[in-house]
């Protein structure tokens, strides 16, 4: 029989490790094995998409009684193939049953060094006297060429790596409405 290269290397490698495991004393009788029972055997499986970039990623999550159990990367995606960053890795860190997700808004009053919880009703309110104080003292309706612009640079907007298209769609609505003209997105920093 005539053998080229790259089937030596195999059959020599195959060889070598045969005689190796057998030389350590292991038992190569061939055993009868088992599949082991994957956690989301009996889990809801749902497409979506990575939030955190531009790239779109193809995520799978799998759901038990509405619970999430598990995400990982989605091997029919044209776009990854299976494969996530470390980021997409970790993208179960955003599911509503992870127990490290804040629930309720914290508030650090000035000089203190402690977050205290309170109320959304609290939180909101405090939020919308800031942008609405902010936004009407910088508030700019023409530029120096006297041009018509009604904005305002006395805030920014930063993220939120987290929402999905539709809230995105929302967010920036909302943003242009009050005359922002510093927006960004933080998914990459
Ligand atoms: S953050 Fe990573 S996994 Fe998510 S879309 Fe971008 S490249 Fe893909």
């Amino acid at each position: 029989m005539e053998i080229n290269r790259r089937q030596f290397f195999k059959i020599s490698g195959a060889s070598a490790v045969g005689i190796a495991f057998g030389t350590l004393g292991f038992d190569m009788t061939p055993i009868e094995s088992y599949a082991y029972s994957l956690r989301i055997i009996h889990a809801k499986q749902t497409p979506t998409i990575c939030p955190y970039c531009a790239v779109g990623c193809g995520i799978l999550v799998h759901t038990i009684d509405g619970k999430v159990v598990n995400t990982e990367g989605d091997p029919d995606h044209p776009i990854n193939g299976g494969n996530l960053c470390s980021k997409g890795m970790a993208v179960y860190q955003l599911s509503h049953n992870n127990p490290n997700r804040l629930t309720k808004p914290l508030c650090r009053r000035p000089y203190a060094d402690k977050w205290e919880e309170v109320s959304w009703d609290v939180a909101l309110d405090k939020i919308a006297l800031h942008i609405k104080k902010s936004r009407d003292e910088a508030f700019e309706t023409t530029n120096a060429k006297g041009q018509t612009v009604n904005r305002t640079m006395g805030i920014a907007s930063l993220g939120s790596a987290a929402l999905d298209n539709e809230e995105c769609f929302l967010y920036q609505k909302f943003l242009r409405s009050l005359g922002l003209a510093y927006i960004e997105h933080q998914a990459r920093i």
